[in-house]
């Protein structure tokens, strides 16, 4: 058996976006190497792997080439060439989380049908070629693209008839629009032997003009038998799949008490980046834990967290500024991550802050200060 730990293992990630280089930054307590596959030049990861490979990670032959002298695969992006690690796989190359999973995660059309045929509580939805096939009688409705999204991009939420010229052509999932009470995330990690931890159930809070989490609450703020059912429910999508690795399961609350499935990322998720600090494991350490095959890491709580995403301001587009920055650090409790991301543009995930609390009703007020005291403009 090879080695987990050691400086000869190599662990390669296909994606080199922040959520790789919050992975680098946990493995550099772990004695192996991480070389990265991404086709920006300057990614988060570039300046922090061990090697740093400029290519697309889509590319057939470009993965195949990255792959064969790596010991083991894994990625912070699910739109990856899954043929080239299938083959990879048959080379005796580890890859984890499974290709196979990945393509039906990717696929939002797959995705959604996977959880329908395994009686998982979902949106209604229906399969379409081309987003501009919708008419006023679908609606309200959301329109998804199946593969390609992300961060609210290829989604538009439809609710009149003049939202209609916001649909956008190519093979798209058309949901039931979910009168959602609250959006809820769990992230479960399972390794080889079948070990399988969750983290609690956490609370997000998404901006409605770009689709995408504003900040979370870490617990949310549910009641007990809720949050049972969300855990209950994301297991049920880690069985079903027969997952091995880190896996977020995105939910919503309805408004009338149900708990539905809206999306999984077999990664490392934005709902999970307070972990760093607000819980025993991160999860980035547990990813690594996971498929690496090492006992798994308690996700206990420390202490109540709120994170927010710092997205790039309106109306900037260019080489950023972090406007508040030396205001952010005489905060208390406040931990900010930047990513090294050198050009901002509208909604850009640029960083993170994560904020701990002696109780959950002090954060909603130091989320809305965070907010207020930093802005990622451009000159
Ligand atoms: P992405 O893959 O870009 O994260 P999602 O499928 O998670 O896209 O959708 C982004 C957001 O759009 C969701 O978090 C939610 O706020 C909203 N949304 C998605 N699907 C629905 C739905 N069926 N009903 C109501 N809102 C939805």
């Amino acid at each position: 058996m090879k080695p987990v730990y050691g400086k000869n293992f190599k662990l390669g990630i296909l994606g080199g976006g922040q959520l790789g280089r919050m992975l680098i930054q946990e493995a550099a307590s772990l004695d192996i190497q991480i070389h990265v596959l991404d086709p920006t030049h300057d990614a988060p990861c570039a300046e922090l792997a061990n090697s740093f490979t400029c290519g697309e990670f889509r590319d057939y032959d470009t993965v195949m080439k990255f792959g064969t002298d790596k010991d083991l695969i894994t990625i912070e992006i699910e739109d990856v060439n899954t043929q080239a690690l299938k083959d990879l796989q048959a080379q005796g190359v580890k890859v984890c989380p499974d290709p196979a999973h990945l393509e039906i995660i990717k696929d939002k059309g797959i995705q959604k049908q996977f959880y329908a045929d395994h009686n998982i509580a979902t949106s209604d939805f229906r399969l379409i070629e081309s987003g501009t096939e919708l008419t006023a009688d679908d609606l309200p409705c959301v329109l998804k693209a199946r593969t390609g999204g992300y961060d609210g991009k290829g989604v538009a939420v439809l609710r009149s008839a003049d939202d209609l010229a916001k649909a956008f052509d190519g093979p798209c999932v058309v949901e039931d629009l979910v009168d959602i009470e609250k959006e809820l995330s769990v992230i479960i990690a399972r390794n080889e032997q079948g070990e399988t931890k969750a983290f609690p159930v956490v609370e997000l809070v998404f901006d409605p003009v770009a689709n995408l989490v504003d900040y979370l609450f870490a617990p949310a703020n549910i009641a007990d038998d809720v949050a049972a059912s969300a855990e209950k429910l994301a297991m049920q999508v880690a069985d079903a799949l027969e997952f091995r690795g880190i896996i977020a399961i995105e939910m919503f609350l309805t408004t009338s008490g149900e708990v539905l499935v809206n999306e999984a990322a077999p990664r490392t998720h934005n709902s999970g980046h307070h972990s760093i600090e607000g819980n025993i494991c991160s999860q980035f350490e547990q990813h690594l834990r996971s498929v690496l095959n090492l006992p798994l890491g308690s996700t206990e709580t420390l202490r109540p967290a709120a994170m927010v995403n710092l997205v790039g301001a309106e109306g900037y587009t260019g080489p950023v500024i972090y406007d508040g920055f030396d205001d952010l650090l005489r905060m208390e409790g406040v931990y900010p991550h930047i990513y090294g991301k050198s050009t901002t543009k509208p909604f850009r995930k640029m960083g993170h802050v994560t904020i701990l609390a002696n109780e959950v009703a002090e954060l909603p007020a130091k989320v809305a200060q965070v907010k207020e005291t930093i802005r990622v403009i451009s000159k």
